[in-house]
């Protein structure tokens, strides 16, 4: 059976696809192995330590001392659950403008009732520090309630400067709360929810903690959790403390997504076993190369700022007149890679590689390769050596190089 797109159904292409949009990303064997168990009664004891083990580790995976409530839900529902627990209808908000995704969440706000201002961005750059400042400044009557930044921005690769945006607000002196959406950063890149002064941090499965789709989260700071006991919004699945009373001795309040939890389990053990430092280094590594293979093509990454490159993916530029859709789906028909999408304001413009997650030396060779073979077959132009000189970069800062060379 073939599909309207002309991709055949049933047909088995040998080998495995290669997932490189950032995200879902891939699901390791050891964590869908560790999903493969019967559901268990979410009222019994085998649940209860189920659920203290992963509402206590998933702290030091937000760097928090504080409680962080998990929802059977996409990102999305975090989003909201954010927004909900902390506001009252008609409040203002301060966002950030710096793509798809912080535009997603923008809307959402409005239709819930609050009132966004929108601080324009030009989509190659990340949350303006100064510009918050600014804002924050001019309203005396502390009219904002809240600041709302996504960290990475998933539809550009860039990632805001949080720790200068906590300290131009301080600067300010300004009561609004920091809400932070890390749905495509938190097990990939450096976050910390408590040292950072973050109230409210959102996060979701199918990224940087290689899990299915399916729990997002709420890391909540004691100043977001008193905010919660006199904000008006109107809420009840979504609500903090209908969850954080059963969290407390690990239950839920409702179903619980228990096989995702079993997951869950698994993804911080191997996140810890590796060490998130080390994890946060990876992904850096993995984007240098990327975008040494990117200047080696001659094309242009989105983000302008070195010091806001996304260490989980890299969002490409295609040169004018050519279809980074063109492109995407030659790598689909042919390597059987999937790449993500321009979204929004670039869609066509740009398509993103996503390094994030299970991901290895390996994988980015693979990937880079099936981009350097779709930039031909699509005639888009380019010059080759890409792969090469992310092969020399990954090799150059290889763990041990050094005292491999000297060996030498
Ligand atoms: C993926 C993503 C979302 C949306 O999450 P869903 O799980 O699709 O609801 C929101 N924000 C960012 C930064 C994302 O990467």
């Amino acid at each position: 059976m073939k599909l309207a797109n002309g991709l055949a159904l049933n047909s088995h292409p040998s080998g495995r696809h290669f997932l490189q949009i950032p995200g879902p990303t891939n699901v390791p064997d050891r964590i869908l192995r560790a999903m493969d168990y019967p559901t268990i009664d979410h009222r019994g004891p085998e649940f209860q330590a189920l659920g203290k083990s992963v509402l206590g580790g998933i702290r030091k995976i937000f760097q928090t001392a504080g409680p962080v409530v998990i929802y059977p839900a996409s990102g999305t529902g975090a989003w909201e659950a954010a927004l909900v627990n902390t506001l009252s209808p008609g409040d203002a908000v301060l966002m950030c403008e710096t793509g798809q995704f912080a535009a997603l969440w923008k809307k959402l706000a409005e239709r819930l009732g609050l009132v966004v201002e929108f601080i324009a961005g030009d989509w190659r750059h990340g949350a303006d520090p100064t510009a918050i400042e600014e804002r924050l400044n001019a309203d005396r009557d502390h009219r904002f309630k809240a600041v709302c930044v996504v960290h990475n921005e998933t539809s550009t690769g860039v990632t805001s400067r949080i720790p200068e945006v906590r300290r131009a607000i301080d600067r300010t002196g300004h009561p609004a709360l920091l809400l932070v959406d890390t749905i495509s950063s938190l097990g990939s890149i450096d976050y910390r929810h408590d040292e950072w002064g973050v109230d409210v941090t959102v996060a979701g499965s199918q990224k940087g903690l290689m899990l299915p789709p399916g729990l997002s989260f709420n890391a909540i700071s004691e100043k977001a959790l008193a905010a919660s006991k006199t904000s008006r919004m109107p809420r009840s699945y979504w609500d903090w403390s209908e969850m954080l009373g059963p969290n407390a001795n690990g239950f839920f309040p409702y179903t619980p997504a228990t096989n995702l939890l079993y997951g869950l389990h698994e993804s911080i053990a191997m996140l810890l076993e590796e060490g998130l430092p080390n994890v946060f280094a990876r992904h850096e590594r993995h984007a240098e190369a990327t975008r040494s293979a990117t200047r080696a093509w001659g094309l242009e990454v989105l983000c302008q700022n070195p010091a806001e490159y996304s260490a989980a993916l890299t969002a490409i530029v295609t040169p004018e007149g050519h279809s980074a859709d063109a492109l995407r789906k030659v790598a689909l028909s042919n390597f059987n890679m999937s790449l993500g999408q321009g979204l929004g304001k670039v869609a066509g413009k740009v398509f993103r590689i996503g390094h994030l997650g299970d991901f290895n030396d390996l994988t980015l060779v693979g990937t880079l390769g099936g981009v350097e073979m779709s930039l031909a077959l699509a005639g888009i132009p380019h010059r080759k050596g890409g792969v090469q000189a992310a092969i020399e970069h990954l090799t150059r800062t290889a763990p041990g190089a050094s005292a491999l060379a000297q060996a030498a």
